[in-house]
């Protein structure tokens, strides 16, 4: 367990304080008078009835609802408004593109997508449930099972092999040790990079830790994957490839992928592409392939 420390840094992730898990579903109808599982965590009746009351039916087969979504940094002369009053909806199927010159806004908004950056304003519905009326322990479980999040800089630990890199979900779910490295091997196969378990981060390509970063971010099966800005540091083809993998491989019918860009490059792969400037949604277009 000594290796939770700097992925609850990372996430925020209050994983001990947290109730035991629970099976998938969100959020159920309660099983026993005092406990109850929804969204693979547990908690008690009164929380539930409280959640019950903030769920919205989704619409179509919407993932994602922002509205007004509104964040800034600092004060008076040295405000920056980062977000400002930004709106979209993603759907399961769709590979969303958010492409935008530097400092538009893009990490930040969706930082507050996934949880991670609580917004000044508007609010963020996924799968229906309002996830800034959560609370912290409901948050995590958020983040853990949910959504998964690709760094652009990868953030794999560079003493951890490759294997426990992608484990790491899993460990923070409590599961056993073994278990988690076997299922982790499972996911670096996918992710194209079998026997590769056993080394460190530091010993493969740029290319080859995105894989790895991809292979974290989904072996919980999140149905929500944000990708920030994946090619940012790796050449063309190589991000080309990695891009179209994921779309072959990762996107499925039951899957909200969004990915964060300011290379031109890879937008052939978008189903459809928002375009950001200035902390707003300036414009929206449909993806070439
Ligand atoms: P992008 O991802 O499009 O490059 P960001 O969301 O990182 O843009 O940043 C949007 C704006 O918010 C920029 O002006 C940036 O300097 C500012 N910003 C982002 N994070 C912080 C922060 N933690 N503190 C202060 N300003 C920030
Ligand atoms: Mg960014």
């Amino acid at each position: 367990m000594k290796y939770v420390v700097p992925y609850k840094q990372i996430f925020d992730a209050t994983i001990e304080a947290r109730p035991p898990l629970c099976k998938k579903g969100y959020p159920e109808t309660p099983v026993s008078p005092k406990r109850v599982s929804f969204f693979g965590g547990c908690c008690d009746v009164t929380t539930t009835i409280k959640w019950a009351t903030t769920v919205q039916k989704p619409i179509d087969n919407q993932a994602i609802i922002a509205t007004d979504l509104t964040k800034w940094f600092g004060e008076g002369e040295t405000k920056t408004i980062a977000v400002n009053a930004v709106g979209l909806v993603a759907h399961f199927g769709e590979m969303l593109f958010i492409v935008g010159p530097s400092g538009s806004g893009k990490t930040t908004m969706l930082s507050m997508i996934s949880g991670i950056l609580r917004p000044n304003a508007g609010k963020v519905t996924v799968k229906g449930i309002d996830i800034w009326t959560l609370n912290n322990d409901q948050l995590a479980d958020f983040r853990l099972n949910t959504v998964g999040f690709v760094f652009q800089d990868y953030h794999l630990f560079p003493r951890l092999t490759t294997a426990e890199n992608v484990a790491i979900p899993l460990i923070l779910k409590q599961r056993d040790w073994n278990e988690s490295i076997t299922e982790a091997t499972k996911y670096l196969e996918i992710v194209g990079l079998k026997d590769r378990g056993e080394i460190l981060p530091v010993k493969l390509s740029g290319g080859e830790q995105q894989r790895v970063a991809i292979a974290r971010a989904i072996i919980s099966s999140p149905e929500i994957l944000i990708l920030d800005e994946p090619t940012a540091s790796l050449d063309g083809d190589t991000g080309k490839k990695i891009i179209a993998f994921v779309k072959e491989k990762i996107l499925n019918k039951s899957r909200c992928i969004l990915i964060v860009t300011h290379d031109a490059r890879i937008n052939e792969y978008a189903d459809r592409i928002l375009h950001m400037e200035d902390g707003h949604i300036s414009a929206s277009d449909k993806g070439t392939q």
